[in-house]
């Protein structure tokens, strides 16, 4: 029988991996580089301190990696916030269940509304995000908002509360095409305490859920570490492993790596372990380096000039006009406090302005489905 991801990551051992990474020697990493195929196994080499000093090679072999698969393009979606309401007590999160916001639900109507906001700015991509109050916001409301806004769009995703195998199985009827679901630590320990209250307080069911998303055959599983609560060069190590298990367990789904550092919050879990513009160039080039096929994702947590840099390091996807809070958009200010405060605040059409500067081409549709049916017909 297959193994699950939380079986193989139950066998590894943190401690042991951290000397590891500590005791890689730029030679070791210059001999790795020289190589054509980097497998799983180089993984603490990639991501470790002594090779950020081959970030620029690194950066040259990602760029090249990434116009081979993806050409000059980068595909724009944007965030649509249903529902602020929570059960949890995640320590990072503005939505937490502890924290004193007004909040509050979008119907059917006010969330097509929203979408209207951003389809006549271009956009055709939309992530549907929710907290995890099933009772308040659940699947039922979900099903019945893909199927109205399926039709009007190139791609939808959700990032929603995790769910069974049969309940996935009704969003991709219902037009649902991406599965997001971030583990946020791969630390069993540091989770526990983050997650102090609620149903996400389970770390393996999390796991589980990304697979039952796989087994049921979402075009993209996306996966990404809240980057900022634990020592990030262990995480994005473990992040790596998880990406190989799902490429080799569900061929036929995409996936999408996002890098999320933490962000401010008020009251909200400190930045414990800080890490720099140029450790997130380097993860972001070696995920490429280890999965060509991949979408890289960064969100409107980075700052624009950041975004902009990291377009040429091996970026595919980004987010664009993003609010964090449910209804905000079409008002001139964030007024709720959103679920995390963005930094890039440009436009729509800002984003797309500077992705042509950088010499890329923003994407708003989706060619997967027209590539998949072409190569169905030969
Ligand atoms: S991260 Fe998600 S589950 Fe946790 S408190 Fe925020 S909205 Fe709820």
């Amino acid at each position: 029988m297959t193994k699950s991801f939380s079986q193989i990551l139950s066998k590894l051992c943190p401690a042991d991996l951290e000397r590891e990474i500590k005791t890689v020697t730029p030679d070791q990493v210059g001999s790795l580089l020289q190589r054509d195929r980097i497998r799983p196994q180089d993984v603490p080499l990639l991501f470790s301190p002594a090779a950020a000093e081959f970030l620029e090679q690194m950066s040259v072999r990602s760029a090249e990696v990434t116009r081979r698969r993806f050409g000059r393009t980068i595909s724009i979606y944007a965030p649509l916030y249903l529902s602020n309401h929570c059960i949890n007590s995640c320590t990072y999160c503005g939505f937490a269940k502890e924290r004193d916001i007004p909040r509050r639900s979008l119907s059917i109507e006010q969330a097509c509304q929203q979408a209207e906001h951003l389809i006549e700015q271009g956009v055709r991509q939309l992530l549907l995000v929710t907290g995890e109050a099933k009772h308040i916001y659940g699947l039922d409301d979900l099903c019945r908002l893909a199927e109205k806004l399926r039709p009007r769009l190139a791609g939808l995703s959700i990032e929603v509360f995790p769910c069974q195998q049969d309940e996935y199985q009704r969003l991709i009827d219902s037009g649902v095409d991406g599965l997001v679901l971030y583990q946020e630590t791969y630390d069993a320990k540091s989770y526990a305490q983050l997650h102090p209250h609620g149903p996400k307080r389970d770390f393996n069911k999390r796991l589980a859920a990304i697979e039952a998303g796989g087994r049921v055959g979402f075009r993209t599983l996306g996966i990404g570490s809240l980057l900022g609560l634990t020592p990030s060069s262990l995480e994005i190590c473990f992040l790596a492993w998880h990406c190989e298990f799902l490429t080799r367990q569900f061929p036929e789904s995409r996936l999408a790596v996002s890098f999320p550092r933490l962000r401010p919050v008020s009251g909200g879990a400190k930045l414990k372990h800080p890490l720099s513009d140029r450790q997130l160039a380097q993860y972001v080039v070696g995920m490429r380096l280890l999965f060509p096929d991949a979408e890289l994702v960064i969100s409107t947590r980075e700052s624009a000039g950041l975004r902009d840099r990291l377009l040429h390091f091996g970026v595919t996807r980004i987010s664009a006009g993003s609010r964090t809070s449910p209804g905000a958009y079409g008002q001139e200010i964030q007024t709720e406090e959103g679920q995390f405060e963005t930094d890039d605040c440009r436009s729509v059409d800002e984003v797309s302005q500077a992705i042509r500067l950088a010499g890329y081409d923003p994407v708003f549709k989706d060619f997967d489905p027209a590539f998949m049916c072409s190569r169905e017909s030969q």
